[in-house]
């Protein structure tokens, strides 16, 4: 029987560098990333397909009817979804996959996938993920309070989450979070089935 890959959820704050402790995991430990579409406008220095795949929202309304999503949502004015068929083929290939995305679509991929590890991304303070938000520079301040707004509401679901991690350091965060995803393939019952009787 070939052992399929795990599904991680990382969620977290606006701010938080949750992209960036991904991207380490997918660099020093081969997870593989899953890349969303979304109807916000690129950044500037993002392209199409690295970061996001940018669709108009008639674009993504057809992707919806085409079940081509596992699970989408709506965050601060813009609609977010995760492709189907990478993170099915992906899993199947045994690859552990990654998803980036907010607790909305977080709570409806654990509906759907029981085994999927869902773990929150926060700063050491309120004050960091402010700091952040505002230093890079990317946002008007009337998107970076909405954003902020957010963050409050989302902080009540964090305790519906699997795990929290704080990222003071990017790496001792990936650390950590491939520490879980390691010890949670080894819980009883998950490894017991491959072994040979
Ligand atoms: P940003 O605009 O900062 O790139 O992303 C805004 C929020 O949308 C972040 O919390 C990010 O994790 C979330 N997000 C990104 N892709 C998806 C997705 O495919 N589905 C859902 N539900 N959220 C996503």
């Amino acid at each position: 029987m070939e052992k399929r890959g795990s599904l991680l959820v990382i969620s977290g704050f606006s701010g938080v560098g949750k992209g960036t402790v991904a991207k380490k995991l997918v660099e020093k430990y081969g997870y593989s990333l899953s890349i969303s579409a979304t109807t916000r406008q690129p950044r500037e220095g993002e392209v199409d397909g690295r970061e996001y795949f940018f669709k108009t929202v008639d674009d993504f309304k057809n992707l919806i009817d085409y079940n081509g999503f596992i699970e989408y949502a709506r965050y601060v004015d813009n609609y977010y979804g995760t492709p189907r068929k990478f993170v099915e083929d992906e899993l199947a290939a045994g690859h552990n996959v990654i998803l980036e995305i907010e607790v909305q679509g977080a709570f409806n991929i654990k509906k759907q996938y029981e085994d999927a590890l869902l773990i929150f991304i926060t700063a050491p303070s309120a004050a960091a993920i402010k700091e952040r938000l505002v230093g890079r520079g990317t946002e008007s301040e009337e998107v970076i309070n909405k954003r902020l707004n957010r963050a409050k509401e989302e902080s009540e679901d964090m305790d519906k989450y699997d795990y929290i991690v704080i990222n003071d350091q990017v790496e001792d965060c990936a650390d950590r979070i491939h520490a879980i995803v390691q010890a949670k393939e080894c819980l009883l019952g998950n490894n017991l089935k491959f072994i040979e009787a």
